[in-house]
């Protein structure tokens, strides 16, 4: 099964994604843990470029959709056909939420790009860790150096928020929708329901 974990940044995804994944270890489930941009030695160079340097958005995402052909072919579909459980922190609603919400770039030619890298292939289930921005860049202002996006102003982050909200809207029966503003215990709590039903 093929899960992804999603959210703006400083929602606490990855940290919540590492209990996750060792909860279905725990169950004795064989898991592949990856992340975009990322996931690939390919994509992981992929991933300095994009998260570095200055480009024009419509480069941006077809750099963050190359990745993920690369990350598809090598490494998700090969997990899963042997059997094994994929986990991915982001995929492909991250380039709606960030170079689509975020950045403007047009919806229809994402999908047209989505359609084009992806060829339908999907997470069964998307945890939308989602949260205010102000407490999201609360979080973030200790927690590490900011890359390329994290920079990014307020508006940025509320386009983004949006945009993930929208696709959870339009595609309710993929996504778990997590209130990451809650406490830590409150968010591992609803992330345990969603475990439990898995
Ligand atoms: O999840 P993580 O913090 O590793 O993501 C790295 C950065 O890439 C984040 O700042 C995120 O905002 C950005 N990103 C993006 N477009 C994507 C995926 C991630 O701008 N499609």
């Amino acid at each position: 099964r093929f899960i992804t974990f999603e959210g703006v940044d400083g929602a606490g995804k990855s940290t919540h994604l590492a209990w996750f994944v060792e909860a279905l270890r725990q169950r004795g489930i064989e898991v592949v843990l990856t992340r975009e941009p990322g996931g690939t030695p390919l994509g992981e160079q992929l991933r300095e470029l994009v998260l570095h340097q200055p480009m024009h958005m419509d480069t941006e995402a077809m750099l963050m959709f190359a990745g993920r052909v690369e990350h598809i072919e090598q490494v998700i579909k090969p997990a899963l056909e042997r059997g094994a459980w994929v986990v991915s922190d982001r995929f492909s609603d991250a380039s709606f939420a960030y170079q689509g919400g975020g950045r403007g770039m047009d919806i229809t030619r994402l999908s047209a790009l989505e359609d084009w890298a992806c060829r339908g292939f999907q997470p069964e289930l998307t945890l939308l860790f989602d949260l205010p921005v102000e407490v999201a860049k609360l979080r973030l202002a200790d927690a590490r150096e900011p890359d390329k996006f994290e920079r990014e102003q307020s508006g940025f982050f509320q386009r983004v928020r949006d945009a993930y909200l929208q696709r959870a809207r339009q595609q309710p029966q993929r996504f778990a929708i997590i209130d990451a503003a809650q406490s830590q215990e409150q968010v591992r709590a609803q992330l345990k329901a969603v475990f439990d039903q898995l």
